[in-house]
C-alpha cells in the first residue's frame, strides 16, 4: 500500500469553490501519479477549521473518486497555520514512487516534497535581496540561487584572463572554455566555481561588482547565464535572486517579488557587509558606484533591472530583514 498525499486552499470556505478545489487537487494527484480509479482503495480529507460549508469527501465522489471508501475530518486550530486549507491523503494498491501535490496556497506547505516551483526576487545591488532568499530558501527547505555570483565569476574570468570587459565575442570564446558551476555545501550555502576552484569570497571585491555588471549587457553572455538558470530552477524548487529573474528567466515564476531601498541605505549595508570581512572602503565611492551600477543594470538593451508587473514591491528601506522575510511569507501563504 502506497500512501499519496496532497494539499490545496480554497478562496472562501464555499460548497462551489470546495468542490473545485478538491476536484482540481483529485484530478492533479491522479495525473502525475498516473493512476487509475480501481487502483485507490480509500482517500482521507482533513480541512482546516474554517471550511465547513461541504465536506470533500462528497466533493471528491461527485468529481467521479466512487468504489472507494471516502473520508473527512476536520483539524484543529493551529495559530499561524495556513488557513482555508484543505489536505488529503490517498491509499493506493500499487507498486509505486508517490508523486505528492501540493497547490494554490498549499504549495508554501511542504516545499520539499510538492512540485518544483519557484521564487523571483529582483532588485537592485543593496536591496535586501540576497538575505531574504537566502533565509526564505533555508526556512522552505529549498535551493538558493545567488545568479548575480554566476556574473561576477564571469567577470572574475575575464579579468583574470586579460579579456577586454566590452569585447563581446572574445568574452563568450572564453565562457566556452571555462566550466562554471554552482554547488551547495550541508548547510545549503551556494558555493560558485570555475573550473573546479571555489571562488565565492573573491567575487564579492568591489571592482568585479562593476565589473560584472559591465559585463552582463552583452547579450550572449545573458544568455548563457540565463540558460544555466532555467535548467537549474527547473530541476528543483529555489529562491532565484537577481535582475531579470521575475521579467525574463522565469517570467512563470510561481511568487515574484521586487525589492528597493533608498540609496543610502543599500550602500550602508553594503559598506557594512564589505567592512565586517575586513576590507577597507570609502563609504560616498561606494555609493556612487552603487548608483552607477543600478544606471547601468537599469539602462541595457536586455532583460534590464526592472519590476515585473506581477512582482509584489516592497521598499525595505525601514524594514528589518525578520519584517520583510515576514511579509513575504505571509504573502505567498495568502496567495490561492
Ligand atoms: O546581485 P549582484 O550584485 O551580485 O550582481 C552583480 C551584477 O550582476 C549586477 O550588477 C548585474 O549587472 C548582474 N546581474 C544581472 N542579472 C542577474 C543578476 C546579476 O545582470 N540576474
Amino acid at each position: 500500500m502506497v500512501v499519496i498525499r496532497g494539499a490545496t486552499t480554497v478562496a472562501c470556505d464555499e460548497k462551489d469553490e470546495i468542490r473545485k478545489a478538491v476536484k482540481e487537487l483529485l484530478e492533479q494527484i491522479a495525473n502525475v501519479n498516473l493512476l487509475i480509479k480501481d487502483e485507490i482503495v480509500s482517500i482521507v480529507f482533513s480541512s482546516t477549521s474554517d471550511i465547513h460549508s461541504y465536506y470533500p469527501a462528497k466533493a471528491a465522489r461527485e468529481a467521479g473518486f466512487e468504489g472507494c471508501s471516502l473520508f473527512s475530518a476536520q483539524e484543529p486550530d493551529i495559530q499561524g497555520g495556513l488557513a482555508l486549507c484543505i489536505r488529503v491523503m490517498i491509499f493506493v494498491e500499487k507498486d509505486m514512487t508517490p508523486r505528492h501535490v501540493y497547490l494554490r496556497g498549499a504549495k508554501v506547505l511542504r516545499k520539499d516534497i510538492a512540485t518544483v516551483y519557484s521564487v523571483a526576487i529582483d532588485g537592485p545591488a543593496g536591496s535586501g535581496k540576497s538575505t531574504i532568499a537566502k533565509r526564505l530558501a533555508a526556512d522552505y527547505h529549498i535551493h538558493y540561487l545567488d545568479t548575480g555570483a554566476m556574473y561576477r565569476a564571469c567577470a572574475l574570468k575575464i579579468l583574470e584572463a586579460g579579456v577586454a570587459v566590452d569585447d563581446e565575442a572574445a568574452i563568450v570564446d572564453l565562457m566556452r572554455t571555462v566550466k562554471l558551476e554552482v554547488s551547495y555545501d550541508e548547510t545549503g550555502n551556494q558555493h560558485t566555481l570555475l573550473d573546479g576552484r571555489d571562488v565565492s569570497e573573491e567575487i564579492r571585491r568591489p571592482p568585479i561588482s562593476m565589473a560584472s555588471s559591465r559585463v552582463s549587457k552583452h547579450p550572449s553572455v545573458r544568455m548563457h547565464m540565463v540558460e544555466k538558470q532555467r535548467e537549474i530552477a527547473s530541476k528543483m524548487s529555489c529562491v532565484l535572486d537577481g535582475r531579470d529573474i521575475g521579467t525574463f528567466v522565469l517570467p512563470d515564476a510561481d511568487f515574484k517579488f521586487y525589492l528597493t531601498a533608498s540609496p543610502e541605505v543599500r550602500a550602508k549595508r553594503r559598506y557594512d557587509e564589505l567592512v565586517a570581512k575586513g576590507n577597507q572602503v570609502d563609504f560616498e565611492e561606494l555609493k556612487a558606484e552603487i548608483i552607477r551600477r543600478d544606471e547601468q543594470d537599469s539602462t541595457r538593451a536586455v532583460a534590464p533591472l526592472k519590476r515585473a508587473e506581477d512582482a509584489v514591491l516592497i521598499d525595505t528601506t525601514d524594514l528589518s530583514i525578520d519584517e520583510v522575510l515576514g511579509r513575504i511569507k505571509s504573502y505567498m501563504q495568502e496567495r490561492i
